[in-house]
C-alpha cells in the first residue's frame, strides 16, 4: 500500500479516532508484525500533540504458547506491578489506541475452557479499575492486515495482504479523498439518525426475518441511541471504532422475549460459531443452539450473570460499505458492521441520558446490563424488518427489507 495513503490513515486514527489531547501519553497495543505501521501512528500521535508514545507489543503465537503451557493458576493472576499500571492509567487516564491483525483462527484447538476461566479470574481484578477510567479517556480500535489473516479472508488472492488493505482503507474510508474530512461528514450523518431516532420516544424494538428471527427488545426510558464519534466526561470527542456504521443503544435489561438466528459466524478470541440460535425469556439467553462452536456460546453465556443478558442493540443498513463489500473478515470490528447485531453482556452506561450525574453503580440499577463479557453476534440480513414501538402503542417501521425506513 503506498505511503501516503498509510500517513493519512494513521492521521486519521490520531486525530479522529483518539483525537489525541496536547500533553497526553498514549500506549498503542499492537501485534509485532505491525511495527512500520505502528512507527507512523506513533509520528501522527505526536504530532497531534502527545507528551508520551508507548507500544504494548502483543505476539499471537506467544499467546498462544502461554495458553498451552502456563498452568491454570499462572494464567489467572494479575501480578502486583500489573495492578500498579492499571492504577497508574486511572491516574494518567492515556489514549489507547488497539491496531489489530491477529489471525482469527490463532488460538484454535487451545484448551478453550481452561482459557476462559483464568481470562475471567484476571478480569475480576481488572473490572474495577476499567470501571474507574469509563467514560474518561479516548480509545479506538482499528485494523492493518497481518498475513494469517488476511490468507484467511483471500485464500486465493496474489496478494492477499494488499487486498485486505484495500478492504480494510476503504471500509474505513481512508483510500480515497481527505479521510478525516470523509470522517466529519460521516459522524454527521451518524448524528442526524441519532436525533431522528431519540425523537421518536421507542420504547422497544420487534425484529423479524425470514430465517425464523422474531424477537422483541425493551428499551430503557432514559437511553438514548448512539453512533459514530463520542465525548469524554471532560468533552473530548473521539471515535472509538473506525470503521463505524453502526447506531446503537444499550437495551433494558429483563426485556428480551423470542428467538434470534444469527446471520454470520461468530469468531471469539480464535474459535468460530457458527449458525446459532438463542431464545430469549425475561431477558435472558434460556436456550443456545450452533451448528458449531456451541460449548463456546454456552460458555460466553455462563462467564457471569449479565452474560446471558443483551448488553446492545445496534442498527446497521446493508447499504454500508462494508455490507455491499461482501467480504467476510471474520473480526468483529468489520463484520459487526456489515449488519445490525445484538451483543451479550455488558451494556454502554453512557446511553443514558444525563449518565454523567449518575454512579456506574446507579446506572446499572436502571435496566443497563453489567458484565464482564461484551460479545457482538450478527442478526441482520437483506430482508430483515425491524419496528419500534412507542410508549403509547404506536409502531414506526425503523427498517424494511434491511435498510432504513425512512430516508433523512
Ligand atoms: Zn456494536
Amino acid at each position: 500500500m503506498k505511503k501516503t495513503v498509510l500517513k493519512n490513515y494513521a492521521k486519521l486514527l490520531a486525530r479522529v479516532g483518539l483525537n489525541v489531547q496536547k500533553g497526553q501519553e498514549v500506549i498503542i497495543s499492537a501485534e509485532l508484525d505491525q511495527p512500520d505501521f505502528v512507527l507512523l501512528c506513533a509520528e501522527e500521535c505526536y504530532r497531534a500533540g502527545a507528551s508520551k508514545v508507548r507500544v504494548e507489543w502483543t505476539h499471537q503465537p506467544l499467546a498462544r504458547l502461554g495458553a498451552e503451557c502456563k498452568s491454570e493458576e499462572v494464567l489467572s493472576e494479575v501480578p502486583a506491578w500489573q495492578e500498579e499500571k492499571l492504577r497508574c492509567e486511572v491516574h494518567r487516564l492515556p489514549a489507547r489506541l488497539y491496531l489489530e491483525s491477529e489471525d482469527p483462527d490463532g488460538l484454535q484447538g487451545i484448551d478453550a475452557e481452561k482459557y476462559a476461566r483464568a481470562l475471567q479470574a484476571r478480569q475480576k481484578v481488572i473490572k474495577p479499575y476499567r470501571d474507574k477510567m469509563e467514560n474518561k479517556y479516548q480509545w479506538c480500535i482499528a485494523a492493518v492486515p497481518g498475513a494469517r489473516w488476511a490468507k484467511k479472508v483471500f485464500p486465493s488472492a496474489p496478494a492477499p495482504e494488499e487486498k485486505l488493505w484495500t478492504a480494510i482503507l476503504r471500509a474505513s474510508r481512508a483510500l480515497e479523498g481527505n479521510p478525516v474530512a470523509n470522517w466529519q461528514e460521516h459522524d454527521r450523518q451518524l448524528e442526524a439518525r441519532c436525533a431522528w431516532l431519540n425523537g421518536l420516544g421507542l420504547s422497544s424494538l420487534e425484529y423479524s426475518s425470514s430465517n425464523g428471527t422474531r424477537l422483541r427488545v425493551g428499551l430503557l426510558r432514559q437511553g438514548l441511541f448512539a453512533g459514530g464519534g463520542e465525548r469524554t466526561l471532560s468533552g473530548v470527542y473521539f471515535n472509538a471504532n473506525i470503521p463505524s456504521e453502526e447506531v446503537f443503544t444499550s437495551p433494558a435489561r429483563g426485556e428480551a422475549e423470542g428467538v434470534v438466528y444469527s446471520t454470520k459466524p461468530l469468531s471469539y478470541r480464535g474459535r468460530l460459531i457458527r449458525n446459532f440460535s438463542l431464545r430469549f425469556e425475561n431477558g435472558r439467553a434460556v436456550e443456545a443452539h450452533a451448528a458449531a462452536g456451541e460449548s463456546v456460546l454456552r460458555r460466553i453465556l455462563s462467564m457471569d450473570e449479565g452474560a446471558a443478558y443483551l448488553g446492545e442493540c445496534a442498527l446497521v443498513p446493508c447499504d454500508s460499505p462494508i455490507h455491499k463489500a461482501k467480504v467476510l473478515f471474520y473480526n468483529t470490528l468489520f463484520d459487526e458492521n456489515a449488519s445490525c447485531h445484538l451483543a451479550l453482556g455488558a451494556g454502554f452506561t453512557n446511553c443514558i441520558r444525563g449518565y454523567e450525574n449518575y454512579s456506574e453503580e446507579q446506572l446499572h440499577a436502571m435496566g443497563v446490563n453489567d458484565s464482564m463479557v461484551h460479545v457482538d453476534f450478527m442478526i441482520g440480513n437483506e430482508d430483515t424488518d425491524i419496528d419500534g414501538v412507542t410508549d403509547t402503542g404506536a409502531r414506526i417501521p425503523i427498517f424494511r427489507a434491511g435498510n432504513w425506513a425512512e430516508r433523512l
